[in-house]
């Protein structure tokens, strides 16, 4: 199928690895030319150069930190200048956390709001209206499974995730008159980079199986019983971006092998 994504230009947050780094392969594959933000250069730089090599496409990496408004500013600035706008932006960059609510001080509430809350605001707010002048366009926000269904160790997450949800819908609902849709991913387990160094460090202690330390959380979590690829979600969240997702704005959408008790 084609997705008629050839010559869109996406911005993808959190580019460089993980999720973000197979989101902006499959919007390459597909032939659109991509942005990708991190804030580490070197990497960012690395990924969007071995995308280009790949793919044959335009891949420009940026170095920011999207959880500042400085931050989104010059990756506003930069989408503007190196491609003349943007038609697609996925809302990728976050990172899970761990605390209690007793214990956790404003200082880290406050950090995760900017990065799961604001880098989507400020970044909307300046690429929403590039993409109204190109005739409509798509934002995707990565949220997580915890957004509706909480991992009681990282409270912080999860609420800033659950705020993630209610400004996607948000959007939606004031984009489309413009032409853009807005819709969410509620990923379960994705296997990145750094869930195996994760698995690697915490069996460390008992015999280095780290594998078997993944499929334990698998079983625990998921009725699929294993973890999914990054591939499985980045096409599934292309395809939500592309034209051929027409009429689907506003939803939310769970990629998790079963992991969603509810209905
Ligand atoms: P990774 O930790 O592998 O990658 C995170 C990416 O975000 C990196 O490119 C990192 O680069 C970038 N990043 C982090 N903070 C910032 C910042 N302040 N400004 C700019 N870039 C930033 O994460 P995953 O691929 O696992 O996760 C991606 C998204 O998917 C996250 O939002 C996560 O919450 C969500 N998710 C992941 C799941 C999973 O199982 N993996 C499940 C459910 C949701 P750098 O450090 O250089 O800035």
């Amino acid at each position: 199928m084609d997705l008629g994504l050839a010559d869109k230009v996406a911005v993808v947050t959190g580019g460089s690895v993980g999720i973000g780094l197979g989101v902006a392969r499959a919007f390459a594959r597909e032939g659109a030319h991509v942005i990708l933000a991190a804030r580490d250069r070197d990497r960012v730089v690395a990924a969007a150069r071995g995308i280009t090599e790949e793919f044959g496409v335009n891949a420009l990496g940026h170095a920011c930190d999207v959880a500042t408004a400085e931050g989104c500013a010059s990756l506003i600035d930069a989408a503007g200048r190196a491609f003349g706008g943007v038609d697609i932006l996925v809302n990728n960059a976050g990172t899970g956390s761990n605390e209690t609510i007793l214990e956790a001080p404003d200082e880290k509430w406050q950090a995760y709001w900017d990065l799961h809350v604001m880098a989507a605001v400020r970044l909307a707010r300046g690429l929403a209206p590039m993409m109204a002048d190109r005739g409509g366009g798509a934002i995707l926000n990565n949220a997580s499974i915890c957004a509706v269904q909480p991992l009681w160790y990282e409270p912080v997450y999860n609420v800033t995730k659950a705020a993630l949800l209610m400004l996607s819908k948000n959007m939606a609902t004031e984009f489309i008159p413009r032409g853009i849709r807005v819709n969410t991913v509620n990923p379960g387990l994705i296997l990145t980079p750094d869930w195996i160094k994760t698995a690697k460090q915490l069996s460390e202690g008992t015999g280095g199986d780290w594998e078997g330390y993944l499929q334990s959380v698998a079983d625990e979590h998921a009725p699929i019983r294993r973890f999914g690829t990054v591939e499985e979600l980045a096409d599934f969240m292309v395809f939500l971006c592309s034209p051929r997702a027409s009429y689907v704005t506003g939803s939310v959408h769970h990629v998790d092998g079963g992991m969603l008790r509810s209905i």
